[in-house]
């Protein structure tokens, strides 16, 4: 994880935000290369998830929306997390987190604090900072970020930072209704960012302030559910493993009845197996009843429901929801592409992903002629793909910049070029080299990208 966590920054994916000023917990800035890879995971997720499918809307909402959304949520009085604080040290926990991390394969998340601070108790769990035996009991912390609207007195202008995109879907469904005349099934689509006021240490990117989630609430008729589900399970896979992603290295896990929120019947994760602490949640798919729509009728007093013409009645839809983290996408496919030998380090990244389809590199960089014939390549394969450009140093250590960011194909232009029009074609995983006539370059490329 440590040399992950280097390469990102050293080459420009992920840097500590605020360095100058000493950072701030759980808060990156993704630099130009890891802009790139978070631009193709959504990209890639919008053209799979809605682009290619007519039953999906795609919408965006506010981060900031009238409060009264959450408090109808829940999200206000319930969206919280049981902490405990060490006396000694004032180190700040998740009491699950604490638990789980030190009695393996046990998941205790949605327990009682009473029995949380049993299992506390019983193991005898030392603080990780101090080591130390002494927590307060464990208490229920708020995840939501509260800010203030305006001038208005403080009371009246409280609102939230979003704790999810879910939230928007429900409250825009009768708008959705009213403007597309969609028919069940269908999903409404959303990626944006969510803000939660997250007390346990990060893990890198895995768990910060802020993140961003690519989720869709999908309306059905309630006695289609379990199918539908079944469904949405294959198509999550499909996606993930579409990544590139080793199936040994993800597996679904069901939420116990404890895990379960309250208006789920039933939920399960998608985990990656990360370099920190084994499997961990990646994805959940979530069936969430009728209780958001319903709920927001009851509380907003507009109905929204549908009129179902088959059976001519009305009827308020129940929801498959799946979610995905674009930022723990992102981690999981370092962690995956990461590669060492004694000669190198490469980025084994799906070439679609990679920030860079491909480099361009003149030999040598005194030289007109090749610069020249090098900048024409890089215009003619440029407008399809992301291309980088280096003239620095020797060919070797272009190489092994371009490897360290995942750069799938290298292409030199050398004197060769000048005399019959061909270039070098080297391959990130195997090193090998293929001399490729410039007329084949581009569809060359796009067959390997296909
Ligand atoms: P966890 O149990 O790890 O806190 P969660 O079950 O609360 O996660 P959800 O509410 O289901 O997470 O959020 C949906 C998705 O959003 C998660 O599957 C994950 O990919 C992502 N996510 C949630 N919280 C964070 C965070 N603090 N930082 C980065 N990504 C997050």
């Amino acid at each position: 994880m440590d040399k992950i966590v280097a390469l990102a920054k050293r080459r420009g994916f992920i840097f500590q935000d605020s360095e100058i000023y000493g950072g701030l917990a759980n808060t990156w800035t993704y630099g130009p290369l890891g802009t790139a890879l978070l631009r193709n995971i959504r990209n890639q997720w919008w053209q799979f998830f809605v682009g290619q499918r007519p039953d999906i809307y795609g919408i965006e909402t506010p981060i900031i929306m009238n409060p009264a959304v959450w408090r109808a949520s829940g999200h206000a009085d319930n969206f919280a997390d049981a902490m405990v604080e060490c006396k000694k040290c004032h180190t700040r926990t998740r009491a699950d987190h604490l638990i789980e991390g030190a009695l393996k394969d046990i998941k205790v998340e949605g327990l009682p604090t009473t029995e949380l601070d049993q299992l506390i108790t019983q193991n005898h769990l030392t603080c990780p900072t101090c080591q130390e035996f002494d927590w307060t009991p464990a208490r229920q912390f708020n995840l939501l970020f509260t800010t203030h609207i305006g001038i208005v007195p403080e009371s009246e202008s409280l609102a939230y930072l979003r704790g999810e995109t879910a939230q928007g879907m429900f409250v825009n469904f009768k708008a959705i209704m009213d403007s597309m005349s969609p028919k069940l099934p269908f999903g409404i689509a959303q990626i944006g960012k969510a803000f939660r006021n997250e007390i346990t240490k990060g893990n890198f990117i895995f768990r910060t302030l802020e993140f961003e989630q690519m989720e869709i609430e999908y309306f059905i008729r309630p006695d289609e559910w379990e199918a539908q589900y079944e469904s949405w399970k294959k198509d999550m896979w499909t996606w993930v493993t579409g990544l590139g992603i080793p199936e040994n290295d993800l597996r679904w896990r069901r939420h116990t009845d404890d895990e379960l929120s309250f208006y789920s019947t039933r939920t399960e994760d998608v985990e990656y197996n990360y370099p920190f602490g084994g499997f961990k949640e990646l994805y959940g798919l979530a069936y969430r009843t009728d209780y958001d729509l319903r709920n927001h009728s009851e509380k907003s007093g507009t109905q929204l429901d549908y009129f179902d013409q088959q059976q001519n009645t009305r009827l308020i839809p129940h929801v498959i929801e799946p979610t995905f983290g674009v930022n723990r996408t992102a981690l999981m496919i370092l962690c995956a592409a990461y590669q060492e030998d004694d000669q190198r380090v490469w980025l084994s990244i799906k070439p679609t992903l990679a920030p860079y389809q491909a480099a361009v590199f003149p030999l040598l960089k005194n030289k007109p002629e090749l610069v020249s014939k090098a900048k024409e390549v890089y215009a003619m394969i440029g407008s399809d793909m992301a291309v980088a450009w280096d003239e620095r140093g020797n060919i070797g250590k272009r190489y092994y910049a371009q490897d360290e960011i995942g750069t799938p194909w290298c292409i030199t232009i050398d004197f060769d070029t000048l005399e019959n029009d061909t270039i070098t074609v080297r391959d990130r995983d195997t090193t090998n080299q293929e001399r490729v006539a410039i007329s084949e370059l581009k569809s060359y490329l796009q067959e390997k990208l296909n």
